[in-house]
């Protein structure tokens, strides 16, 4: 769709008087040829269903009208921006829907009403969901996103929708890190058992108004039909999360705390169960290492009551 003529959005920001704020890292893109660069990895946004998250004054929604989206949910937390939206809302006659929300609450189950919701085994719906947040809310949602991508609910009621974030570039790098990478991480195993990660591009810090110190990654993921692990979403976070408590150290190590001391003989059935080996650092272990340790982990927790509950700190 084309846009009337509007401001500049470096003009919106002085007609609204929309000074960046420190506290909730208000980074903007002025630059359209860069959001439409960004909006275009999300791939056909024709006809589309769009929630873009922490909308600011607007200019990623700009290029995700102009590329041909017909229904845009903007969440936005900070009020300031509401009036640069409903100009956004007036020059697309009605495509852009406004939510003043934090979207670490907002419930995404409602969010589209009018469309039909796809078999999880077939077509990706029309559904995208865009962001560029800030890197203190990124991660936290994303890991929400992606224990709802497991339980198929919130933005996956639809079906797979894809995701197109924003993240500090050495966390984009921890998403898409594969075995041996030594950016692999917790992050990349809970992001790619459960969808195919991909970093389309970095963005250099001072792309931005104003720059942040760091540059930036984008990130698209779309859902997988299958996760490559098959287990409750919390169970492999806990195995994940402790696997990774001592990143240097043999991955034996971080296993053990899943136990209480007295118990070295289940992280040894761990090991025996799994055919991991132990001595291999966590950022070593592929995906089909850590499936089988959390196989070997539920067979566990099955069987001892408690377990699973057990904190060693
Ligand atoms: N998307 C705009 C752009 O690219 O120029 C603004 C990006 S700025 C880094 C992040 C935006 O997210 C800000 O508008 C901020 O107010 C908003 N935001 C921050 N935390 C949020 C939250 N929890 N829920 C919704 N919006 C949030």
């Amino acid at each position: 769709m084309r846009l009337p003529p509007l401001p500049t959005i470096r003009e919106i920001i002085r007609l609204y008087g929309l000074r960046a704020e420190k506290q909730l890292s208000q980074n903007f893109i002025l630059d359209l040829n860069l959001t439409d660069k960004i909006v275009r990895q999300a791939g056909n946004l024709k006809g589309a269903s769009v929630c873009e998250v922490g909308p600011g004054p607007g200019g990623l929604t700009r290029s995700i009208l102009q590329h041909g989206a017909s229904d845009v949910l903007v969440v936005e937390k900070d009020g300031r921006f509401l009036p640069s939206l409903e100009l956004l809302r007036e020059a697309s006659e009605g495509k852009v829907r406004i939510i003043k929300d934090d979207i670490l609450k907002y419930d995404m189950e409602t969010a589209f009403p009018d469309i039909p919701k796809q078999d999880w085994n077939g077509d990706i719906p029309n559904i995208h969901i865009i962001g560029n947040l800030p890197f203190n809310v990124s991660t936290p949602l994303i890991i929400n996103w992606l224990e709802a991508v497991s339980n198929q609910n919130g933005p996956f009621t639809y079906g797979r929708s894809n995701m197109l974030l924003t993240f500090q570039k050495e966390v984009a790098e921890r998403l898409v890190a594969r075995p041996n990478d030594p950016q692999r991480s917790r992050l990349s195993i809970m992001a790619q058992y459960l969808c195919k990660v991909k970093l389309s591009f970095t963005i250099p810090g001072k792309a931005f108004v104003p720059p942040p110190d760091v540059d930036v990654g984008v990130v698209h993921f779309t859902p997988r039909i299958d996760p490559q692990i098959k287990v409750p979403f919390k169970l492999v976070e806990k195995l994940v999360r402790h696997t990774f408590h001592f990143r240097q150290k043999h991955c034996e190590k971080g296993v053990m705390t899943l136990f209480p001391y007295d118990r070295s003989d289940l992280t040894q059935e761990m090991f025996e169960t799994s055919e991991v080996h132990p001595t291999l650092r966590p950022f070593n272990l592929t995906m089909d290492d850590f499936a089988r340790l959390s196989y070997a982990y539920l067979h566990i927790c099955n069987r001892i009551p408690g377990i699973f509950e057990y904190n060693y700190r």
